[in-house]
C-alpha cells in the first residue's frame, strides 16, 4: 500500500488554491451517514456525477438514490469503485475506513479529502462564501479551522448580496461584452468604469430596472479612452512591506510594468497586481551600470508610450542615491507624465532599527547622508567635525578607509557607530561599536551589504541597547544585537 503524503510535509508550502469545474465528472463518496450528505450535496450542486459507496445510507441519501441523482455502490469498499473517478471524498465515520480509500485513491492519482484528517487528504474543502458565480474560498490550510470561519463571517456580514445579481449580469452578457470591445484593453477600462459607476449600487438598493438601464447606457458609450502612460518613481522603503506607503501600494495595484531594483523583495513584489510585468532591472556587479541605466531610460519610455502606467520602484527612497535624478530629468526631456512617490530611507529605516534618534538635540545639530563610494572626494574636515550624525550608504566595501579619513581628519577615534544590516527584514542585524573597531567588527561579524553605517554621539543610545562582547583585539568593545 502506497503511503499517503501528508499536506504537512512541507510545513512552510501553502495549499495552492484551486476552483474545480466537476459539471458531469465522476466524483466518489464513500460513506452514507450526515457527513456524506452534506459532499454529496455540495458534489451535486456543482454538477458532479456522484456515486455513493457504503453498505447502508441514510433517508435523505436514499431519496436521492431513488430519484436518480445518484447511484448507489452499495458494500464494502473495493479499489475498482475509484476506475472512473476524478474525486474522491472519504466520508464515513471509520477513520481506518476513510485511510484505505485515501490511500487507494492516492496510489493511483485521485484527489482525494478525508473529511476530519488533514494528513490524509489531498485536496481541502475552504469554508467559503457565495454569491451565486462569485465565491470567496477562506482556507487556513488546516491550521486554525476557527480562524478561518471568524474571517468566513466577516467577509459574509461585508459583502452585498446583490454581488451576485452583479456577477450573473457580466456572465449573461459577456458575449456581448466580447463583441463590443474585442481587445483586452478596452475591455477591462469598460469594466471598470462600470464598476466605479452607479451600477453596482444601484443593484445593491435592488433597482434591477435602473441597473440594467445604467448597463446599456455604459455599453452604448463605448470604452473610455486609454489614459496616456505614465511613469511614477516609487520608493519601496528599506524592504519590509509593512513600511510602504499607501500611496506606493496604490501604485502597485495600478501598475501595468514594475522595474525594479534586483534587492526588492517578493514580499513587496507580491503586493502588485497580479498581471502586472515585472521586470528585475538591478545593476550587478561587474556589469557597466551606464548601459543598465540606459535600459531603465529605453524601458519606461517604451511602457509609457504603449500607454501604460510604469512604476519605476527602487528601494528606500526614490531619490536618495541611485540615479533618480537622471530618470526625471530623462522623463521631462521626453515629455513623459510621471510623478514621485517618497520611500523610507535606508537611513531612517535604519535608524528605527537601531533605536537611535539622528538629530537628537543634545548629540547631533545635523544629519549627512553619505555614500561611501562615489567620483568626488568629500570634504572629510567637515565630516569629521564634532556634534552631528552621518548616515552612510553603500559603505561595506570602504569602512577601512572611512574610518581612517574621519579619524585623520579629527574626528574621536572612539566616536560611537552603529551598523545596521537588512534593516527591517527579518534577517535585521545590527553592530555598534566604535570609528575605530569599525573594519574589525565588520570583518569579525561578516556584515554584507545591504548595511548602513550610523556614525556620530547619538549613536551611543543604541550601544546601550544592544548586548556588549569583547573583540579579540581587546580593544575593540563590540556590541551585538541579543
Ligand atoms: N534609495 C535607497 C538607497 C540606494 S543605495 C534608499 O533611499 O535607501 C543602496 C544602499 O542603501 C545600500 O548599499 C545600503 O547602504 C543602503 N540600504 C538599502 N536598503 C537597506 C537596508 N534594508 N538595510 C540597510 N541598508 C540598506
Amino acid at each position: 500500500m502506497t503511503a499517503t503524503p501528508s499536506i504537512d510535509a512541507f510545513a512552510a508550502a501553502p495549499l495552492f488554491p484551486l476552483f474545480a469545474d466537476l459539471h458531469g465528472r465522476a466524483v466518489l463518496v464513500v460513506g452514507g451517514g450526515t457527513v456524506a450528505r452534506r459532499k454529496v450535496e455540495a458534489l451535486l450542486e456543482a454538477g458532479a456525477q456522484v456515486s455513493l459507496g457504503a453498505p447502508e445510507v441514510q433517508p435523505a441519501l436514499r431519496q436521492l438514490i431513488e430519484r436518480g441523482r445518484l447511484q448507489h455502490r452499495r458494500g464494502e469498499f473495493e479499489p475498482a469503485w475509484l476506475d472512473d473517478a476524478w474525486l474522491v471524498v472519504a466520508a464515513s465515520n471509520a477513520a481506518a475506513l476513510n485511510r484505505k480509500v485515501a490511500d487507494a485513491a492516492t496510489a493511483r492519482g485521485i484527489f482525494v479529502n478525508v473529511v476530519d484528517d488533514i494528513d490524509a487528504s489531498s485536496f481541502h474543502v475552504p469554508a467559503r462564501v457565495r454569491r451565486g458565480r462569485l465565491q470567496i474560498a477562506v482556507s487556513s490550510g488546516g491550521a486554525a479551522p476557527v480562524l478561518a470561519r471568524r474571517l468566513r463571517e466577516r467577509l459574509e456580514a461585508e459583502l452585498p448580496e446583490s454581488l451576485e445579481n452583479l456577477a450573473e449580469l457580466f456572465a449573461r452578457e459577456r458575449a456581448r461584452i466580447g463583441r463590443r470591445f474585442p481587445r483586452t484593453g478596452e475591455r477591462r477600462r469598460f469594466f471598470e468604469r462600470l464598476l466605479d459607476g452607479a451600477l453596482p449600487k444601484l443593484l445593491q438598493a435592488g433597482d434591477a430596472e435602473g441597473a440594467r438601464a445604467a448597463f446599456e447606457r455604459a455599453l452604448a458609450a463605448g470604452a473610455p479612452e486609454a489614459k496616456p502612460g505614465s511613469v511614477a518613481l516609487v520608493g519601496a522603503g528599506p524592504g519590509d512591506p509593512g513600511l510602504l506607503t499607501l500611496k506606493a501600494l496604490r501604485a502597485l495595484q495600478d501598475a501595468d510594468v514594475i522595474l525594479h531594483d534586483r534587492l526588492i523583495g517578493t514580499g513587496i513584489l507580491d503586493m502588485a497586481r497580479r498581471d502586472a510585468e515585472r521586470i528585475d532591472v538591478g545593476k550587478r556587479v561587474g556589469e557597466n551600470h551606464d548601459a543598465t541605466q540606459a535600459r531603465i531610460h529605453a524601458l519606461m519610455l517604451h511602457h509609457a508610450r504603449a500607454s501604460r502606467r510604469v512604476v519605476r520602484l527602487q528601494g528606500g527612497d526614490p531619490l536618495v542615491f541611485g540615479r533618480g535624478g537622471e530618470e526625471l530629468e530623462f522623463l521631462r526631456a521626453h515629455g513623459i507624465a510621471y510623478s514621485v512617490i517618497p520611500g523610507i530611507t535606508a537611513a531612517l529605516g535604519s535608524a528605527a532599527a537601531a533605536g537611535i534618534a539622528l538629530t537628537d538635540r543634545r548629540h547631533a545639530h545635523s544629519v549627512t547622508l553619505l555614500a561611501a563610494r562615489g567620483s568626488e572626494t568629500p570634504d572629510w574636515r567637515a565630516l569629521a567635525a564634532p556634534h552631528q550624525t552621518l548616515a552612510v550608504y553603500m559603505g561595506v566595501g570602504e569602512l577601512e578607509s572611512l574610518s581612517e579619513s574621519l579619524i585623520q581628519h579629527g574626528r574621536g577615534a572612539d566616536t560611537p557607530c552603529v551598523l545596521v544590516e537588512n534593516a527591517s527584514l527579518p534577517d535585521e542585524r545590527k553592530f555598534a561599536g566604535t570609528l575605530a573597531g569599525l573594519p574589525a567588527l565588520a570583518r569579525a561579524q561578516g556584515v554584507r551589504a545591504p548595511a548602513l553605517l550610523i556614525v556620530g554621539e547619538v549613536a551611543a543610545q543604541a550601544q546601550r541597547a544592544l548586548r556588549v562582547e569583547r573583540c579579540r583585539g581587546g580593544d575593540v568593545s563590540i556590541a551585538q544585537a541579543a
